[in-house]
């Protein structure tokens, strides 16, 4: 019995989203990945998110469906990992004390309802204060309401990396330093090469300790792949506008930045695990959790951070502090001040560019909770080539000012 060859993939990126689709391309048995990744590239996403799992404020009903999805596949991922993700899996708390913050929450409720949603119990004064949450009852008690979203979690991002690089690898994957410069494409827009160079050399926290695969492997890289992923974050609109496709970020124009930052404070570890639950406290505002290292993560928002709030990053932890004093003072270990990967129109984007048949791109703003599900997706469009139709509104298909005409 003939045996169908390895498919060669070429991965380029490896944020959460390009090492999770590494490693189920990987795992497939079907394939032979080379995650293409710069060593020393600054700032990439994933190292800064805050890491939480969520779906509850999404909207459409689409969008929200599949940030439902992406929890799903976070814990099938776990399975196949053993249960060696730094993940959570308890759910989110979400509590206001004013009337108008609960007013907004049930409103939100009641569309989750009509949309056939049951994973949240609305909680008690009394259920919430008898809840092990980890938070000072006395402080509870300005809560008016108080709602537990059962299909809410949390993952430590860059753990999470390390964890699905080192596995993918483990399972026959290279992971090579290199900084895709330009995609070559032929006249049927098949590409068959990616033009790199080396990364810096400099430390970079998403692949240590998983560190790179020696040699002069870049050169290796611009040979023909038989499908080429382009999971490169923030570096992908000009990758892909270079060679005529159109990926657009919001916030990138003519090469120039108009930074959409978050800031996100990291505490030291704290040894004992407190707090089982994302909390989300709407009337600070403040969200925070504690990673299964120990450490806490907060933040204030995530529509873009003013630059007040990079100075006040100890407050967030003086704040978490208050409402579970079994931590005691926290100290602040890390402020990261992270550029979201977001899609010009605000919603994910996974699958083949226009007219380029072996490319296939997957970037998404809360592409942490989303990175597991379009692992799973992307493995099985690339190797089957049979796409899902539940994700036709997320196809790059959707952006015009492609330049590559159908041959
Ligand atoms: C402050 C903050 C908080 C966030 N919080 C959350 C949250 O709580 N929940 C959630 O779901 N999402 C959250 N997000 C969003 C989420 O973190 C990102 O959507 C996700 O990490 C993007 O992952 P990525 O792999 O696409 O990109 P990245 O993590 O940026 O990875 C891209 C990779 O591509 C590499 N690369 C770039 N250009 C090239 C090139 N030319 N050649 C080779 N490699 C290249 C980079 O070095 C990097 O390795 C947050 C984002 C920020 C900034």
């Amino acid at each position: 019995m003939s045996v169908a060859p390895l498919k060669k993939v070429a991965v380029i990126g490896s944020g959460i989203m390009g090492s999770a689709i590494a490693y189920q391309l990987q795992r497939s048995g079907r394939a032979q990945v080379s995650v293409l990744r710069p060593v020393g590239r600054p700032y990439p996403a994933t190292h800064c998110s805050f890491g939480w799992i969520n779906s509850f404020a999404k909207d459409p009903q689409p969008y929200y469906h599949l940030s439902k999805e992406g929890f799903n596949a976070w814990k099938r991922l776990n399975e196949q990992l053993n249960s060696t993700l730094p993940l959570k899996t308890n759910g989110s708390l979400l509590m206001a004390s004013k009337l108008e913050s609960a007013e907004s929450i049930s409103n939100r409720l009641q569309v989750l309802r009509e949309w056939g949603t049951t994973e949240f119990k609305e909680l008690s004064k009394a259920e919430l204060l008898a809840l092990d949450s980890g938070l000072d009852p006395s402080k509870l008690d300005a809560i008016q309401y108080a709602v537990h979203l059962l299909n809410e979690g949390s993952v430590d991002p860059t753990t999470a990396v390390h964890v699905l690089l080192r596995a993918a690898k483990e399972l026959g994957a290279k992971v090579l330093d290199a900084y895709a410069l330009r995609l070559s494409l032929d006249e049927n827009n098949v590409c068959n090469g990616v033009f790199c160079t080396r990364g810096t050399g400099l430390n970079d926290p998403l692949t240590e300790p998983s560190g790179v695969d020696e040699c002069d492997t870049w050169k290796e890289t611009y040979e023909a792949a038989d499908a080429v992923v382009l999971a490169a974050g923030l570096g992908i609109t000009e990758l892909a506008d270079e060679a005529g496709i159109n990926l657009p970020l919001k916030g990138y124009t003519d090469g120039e930045w108009n930074r959409i930052r978050g800031v996100v404070a990291e505490s030291e570890p704290f040894e004992k695990q407190i707090l089982p639950y994302t909390v989300h406290l709407m009337d600070e505002p403040l969200y925070f959790h504690q990673f299964p290292s120990g450490c806490i993560k907060a933040c204030f928002d995530f529509n873009g951070s003013p630059v007040e709030h990079m100075t006040k990053t100890q407050g967030m932890l003086d704040t978490i502090s208050e409402y579970a004093p079994q931590f005691g003072e926290l100290k602040l270990r890390e402020t990261f001040i992270g550029l979201r990967v977001y899609p010009i129109d605000g919603f994910p984007v996974i699958g083949e560019p226009a007219n380029t048949p072996n490319l296939y791109c997957a970037y998404s703003n809360g592409g942490i909770t989303l990175a597991p599900y379009f692992a799973e997706i992307a493995t099985k469009e690339i190797l089957d080539g049979t796409p899902h139709d539940f994700l036709s509104e997320y196809r790059p298909t959707r952006f015009k000012g492609n330049k590559r005409t159908k041959k």
